[in-house]
């Protein structure tokens, strides 16, 4: 299959603000589509790819080029409705790191330097894809997201990084929780959305 154009709803160079690459540039690609469907969504607008430009994935190298960033952020929307072989070649050809932001719930394709995975209960990530985690991202709502997340916690590969990442909206009410759990159980460490602190993308 050949995808020389992606429907991208926004692109922009910011800084990683969750996560292992917490507080490295990266411009961030943020693909239309997704079929997941989270009630707490903030990015519905990207659910509907026809609503976005299909935009050739030369130009998006581009727009990387452009900001000479050395990272790439792809995420969604669910990114892997898409198949992401060309994009991603074509990045790493130009010595850019290839990372994905991904609920894990379409078959994987791409070619990436790290791959994070943030499960979603309204559409359960594929083996295939958990299994490749290099990052397995809890966003944690409530007490009984715990037990979901060991859930998953239990597929990963052994040099998964573990976090727990406090909703964002939720964060006053979980984040004694998490601490608390991850005192207990130091496999795991905390993510938090720094760059909503940072007040920045
Ligand atoms: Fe929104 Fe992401 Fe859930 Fe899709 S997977 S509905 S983009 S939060």
């Amino acid at each position: 299959m050949s995808t020389s154009t992606l429907p991208l709803m926004e692109h922009f160079y910011t800084i990683q603000g969750e996560g292992f690459h917490t507080g490295r540039a990266a411009y961030f690609v943020r693909l239309a589509g997704c079929d997941v469907g989270c009630v707490w969504c903030d990015v519905k607008e990207s659910w509907d790819a026809n609503a976005h430009p299909q935009i050739n994935i030369n130009n998006i190298l581009e727009y990387v080029k452009d900001a000479k960033a050395e990272m790439a952020v792809i995420t969604g929307g669910e990114p892997l409705l898409h198949h992401l072989d060309e994009l991603t070649s074509l990045l790493q050809q130009n010595n850019i790191e290839t990372n994905i932001e991904t609920s894990g719930s379409s078959p994987l394709s791409g070619n990436w330097n790290w791959i994070c995975v943030s499960p979603k209960k309204f559409k359960e990530p594929l083996l295939e894809v958990i299994e490749k985690a290099n990052e397995l991202k809890i966003v944690v709502f409530n007490k009984s997201d715990f037990e979901w997340a060991e859930k998953y916690a239990a597929l990963v590969n052994e040099n998964c990084i573990l976090y727990l990442q406090p909703e964002w909206d939720k964060a006053e009410q979980v984040l004694p929780l998490i601490i608390d759990y991850v005192k207990q159980n130091p496999q795991w460490k905390i993510s938090l959305q720094t760059h909503k602190y940072l007040q920045i993308p």
